[in-house]
């Protein structure tokens, strides 16, 4: 038998990803996305040792792809059988206030993610309908949840709370919760071993830009603040997402124009941020435009990267000292212009990126400030499924 494996599973409302991961080594032998569950045509992409396979059929719901995904495993391998499988971690998005660490699922861990469905109505059924998926299917295997918001949950409370009536974080949950927690503990954890320090001993201002974006401060290892709030629509740019306006803009818009709420809501988070300013939501397209000379992707790039800059300086106010500036996420790690623009001129801060090392291009951990820099400047690859797999195995009894 091998080293301890997990089945880590993100389900979304009509997608299911997989990934087999080795908890030691991160290293993963099959994984597989499942689209348009529920629809007459869905698909399933996987890949293993015979390289990718695309298989077509209707999937009706997340138990059926998970069947279809075993399925795949049996006939294009890797063979589940031969790995030492002990747990099925679930990605689940919202915890609310509780949850501050991974737990083993059971039924009243159901029912307390059922009871957070107000606060993420998109995502929690969704992660709901995936558990329950696997727990037909694997009913032998321990179910471990994994949530986005739990990272956070160190947040003290003048950091967490917002200036409205006091009644309404006991009465409603009305408070700050912060999403992207996975990634933020795994890129916090292989900083500190680049910077040689313990994890508890190093302050940290950690951006996480992928298609949704946030930033985080970290303090002796623990998040003190960060830019998502109640949702995941707060804080910095993101792909489709507004980030922070004013919170007066649902009154106005609904009042002038007669827009609904959930339209409204719509629009913040699904045509809105690059794609809303550059008509792009994928930040390749944005730079390729910006550099023909396209004025809407040029003003898309300045408010993603103004907006990135003032979360910085202020975190850096928050933590009062930094030992490095981690960029992760799709953007944070590729597109040398953000980071780049988002730090240039901060020197008196301790803060310089050396252009060499910020335009190259490399898989593993690295700094790109100079070496004597008093902040270090680092480029993370996160890795959230393997973060998963190894809180999982944290996890069991
Ligand atoms: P993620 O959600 O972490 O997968 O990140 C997705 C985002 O990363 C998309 O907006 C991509 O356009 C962006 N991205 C991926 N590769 C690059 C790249 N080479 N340069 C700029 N952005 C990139």
């Amino acid at each position: 038998m091998s080293a301890p494996h997990v089945l880590v599973v993100n389900a979304g409302s009509s997608s299911l990803k997989y990934s087999l991961v080795d908890a030691t080594s991160g290293e993963t032998p099959g994984h597989g996305l499942v689209e348009r569950i529920g629809e007459s045509e869905s698909t399933l992409v996987h890949g293993g040792p015979d390289g990718e396979t695309r298989i077509e059929g209707a999937v009706a719901d997340h138990e059926a792809a998970f069947r279809m995904a075993l399925e795949t495993f049996r006939g294009h391998g890797p063979d589940l059988s031969s790995y030492d499988v002990v747990a099925v971690g679930h990605r689940v998005v919202h915890g609310g206030e509780h949850f501050s660490q991974p737990v083993v699922i059971t039924d009243e861990v159901i029912d307390a993610v059922t009871e957070l469905i107000p606060l993420a109505p998109l995502h929690n059924p969704a992660n709901l309908s995936g558990i329950a998926g696997a727990r037909a299917l694997f009913p032998d295997l321990p179910q471990v949840a994994i949530f986005d918001t739990a990272f956070h949950q160190t947040l003290p409370p003048h950091a967490y709370t917002y200036a409205v009536p006091a009644a309404w974080v006991g009465e409603h949950g009305i408070r700050r919760y912060g999403f992207h927690g996975t990634s933020f503990s795994f890129v916090s954890r292989v900083a500190a071993e680049l910077l040689d320090k313990p994890l508890e001993q190093v302050n940290l201002i950690v951006a996480h830009l992928g298609n949704g974006a946030s930033i985080s401060a970290i303090l002796g290892g623990e998040s003190v603040e960060t830019s998502m709030g109640m949702t995941p629509l707060e804080g910095l740019v993101m792909g489709t997402r507004s980030g922070d306006v004013d919170p007066a803009l649902h009154a106005h818009l609904h009042r002038e124009l007669g827009w609904s709420l959930d339209e409204i809501d719509r629009l913040l988070n699904r045509e809105s941020g690059l794609k809303g300013l550059a008509g792009e939501n994928d930040f390749r397209e944005v730079l390729r435009l910006r550099d023909e000379g396209d004025d809407a992707a040029a003003l898309a790039f300045g408010v993603y990267c103004h907006r990135l800059r003032k979360y910085v300086g202020s975190y850096y106010a928050v933590l009062g000292e930094v030992d490095a500036i981690v960029f992760t996420g799709g953007v944070g790690e590729n597109a040398a212009p953000v980071r780049a623009a988002a730090l240039s001129g901060l020197s008196r801060l301790g803060i310089t990126v050396d252009d060499a090392r910020n335009e190259e291009r490399l898989a593993e951990p690295h700094a790109i400030s100079p070496t004597d820099s008093p902040v270090a400047v680092l480029v993370v690859p996160t890795n959230e499924e393997w973060e998963i797999a190894r809180q999982s195995v944290a996890a069991l009894p």
